[in-house]
């Protein structure tokens, strides 16, 4: 004995009727009604609004048991009834993430969605980023079938999907306690596709699947002066599909760290190595540029290079982007020193006579005085007073205690 038969009504079943007769109404009438085969009738709309609510209520057995027993009365309280269906509704036409736009919002199409964008680093060295460079990629994407023309089989051959209503998703409620929880799953008589295709009439090529894979080859023209990061788009080279505006395929330029050089922006940066000498008397550094060629890079005597001074050479430095003027090379010094062989005592007495005098330490009058002597330290030992947490067990588990206290403030 039921309060009322409404529901049942709707879908046109018997109150007696089983699980799988329920689903068979509500099927049968969803595709008949669905929005997408009646843009211009409200009255189907509302229509299917109600069988959807219907359907809910009555696919549910805990809560077809509350209709059965209190009517749609029972079933307010949690947001059935008119509003339930509203918002299945819009779950089945908004709220479907990316496939949102495929399908029109209650017979108002959005249009077509886009494919995802496909993203690739490329990796180029310096040398490539000075002179400029074409580098072939190839690409595998999908593309519209062309013996089917994107149809998956031939014309006619394709059927909405009856269980579904062509939508490809279907919503499940369950409740779990005084929870009412709705989700989407994706329907299995059509696989989410929306559509059934006849084994026999199915495109022999793509299978029905209205695309195939296909290799693209791409000229990537990396030009003077890119850097780090920079895209390369080729606009809607992306995946095809069925009602798809294919996406982007991008290439990230990622720059490959160089042997010789550092790149800031349009500048370059050298670390010459250079003897004691050469640094006091001057002579000669040489670099081997991006393009093969060398510099020959004359140090004038008397400029006295210090170790880890900077100097400049006035544009060799990279080839800014489009405008093709160019960065500063500039050169960090290092000085080797000679070895301790070349101090004899000739030598030293040599430096004496022509290097400015020594600076004598100065130690204030009457302080407690220690004479020490230099020694060359053991690396071992070095590396333990640098890193003490790893040798210390005790400081160790001192630490750990701290980390466990943070965690729980
Ligand atoms: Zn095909
Ligand atoms: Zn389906």
């Amino acid at each position: 004995m039921v309060k009322e038969t409404k529901l049942y009504d709707v879908l046109g079943v018997s109150v007696t009727a089983t699980e799988s007769e329920i689903k068979k109404a509500y099927r049968v009438n969803a595709l008949k009604y669905h929005p997408d085969k009646n843009q211009h009738s409200p009255d189907a709309t509302e229509k299917f609004k109600e069988i959807s609510t219907a359907y809910e209520v009555l696919s549910s057995p805990e809560k077809r048991e509350i209709y059965d027993t209190y009517g749609e009365a029972g079933l307010s309280g949690e947001g059935m009834g008119a509003s339930g269906a509203e918002d299945l509704f819009s779950q089945f036409f908004g709220g479907m993430g990316g496939m949102g736009g495929m399908f029109g919002g209650g017979g108002r199409p959005t249009g077509p969605t886009r494919s995802r964008d496909i993203v690739h680093p490329l990796r180029v060295s310096l040398e490539d980023l000075y002179r400029g460079k074409v580098s072939k990629m190839a690409l595998s994407k999908t593309v519209l079938c062309s013996s089917c023309k994107g149809l998956g089989g031939k014309e006619g051959a394709v059927k909405k999907c009856a269980s579904c209503g062509g939508v490809g998703v279907r919503v499940v409620t369950r409740q779990i306690g005084p929870m009412i929880q709705r989700y989407q799953t994706a329907c299995t008589d059509c696989n989410g596709e929306g559509e059934i295709i006849n084994e026999k009439d199915r495109c022999k090529t793509c299978r029905g699947k209205k695309v195939v894979t296909e290799k693209k080859v791409l000229e990537v023209h990396v030009d003077k002066g890119m850097v780090n990061g920079q895209k390369i788009t080729f606009p809607e080279e992306g995946d095809q599909g069925p009602d798809i505006i294919p996406g982007d395929v991008v290439f990230v330029i990622e720059e490959k760290p160089h042997d010789r050089f550092v790149r800031k922006k349009d500048d370059l940066y050298f670390k010459a190595k250079i003897d004691l000498l050469t640094a006091l008397a001057g002579g000669q550094i040489a670099v081997q540029h991006l393009d093969g060629e060398w510099l020959k890079i004359e140090i004038i005597p008397g400029e006295v290079i210090h170790p880890g001074q900077i100097k400049v050479v006035s544009g060799r430095g990279m080839p800014s982007y489009r405008h093709h003027n160019y960065g500063n090379l500039y050169v960090e010094f290092e000085i080797e020193f000679p070895p301790p062989h070349f101090a004899t005592p000739e030598a030293l007495s040599a430096l004496d006579n022509i290097l400015p005098p020594r600076i004598e330490p100065s130690i204030p009058e009457g302080v407690p005085v220690d004479e020490v002597v230099l020694a060359d330290p053991d690396p071992a030992e070095m590396s333990r007073a640098q890193h003490p947490q790893a040798t210390d067990a005790d400081q160790d588990a001192d630490m750990e205690g701290e980390r466990v206290q943070c965690a729980s403030q």
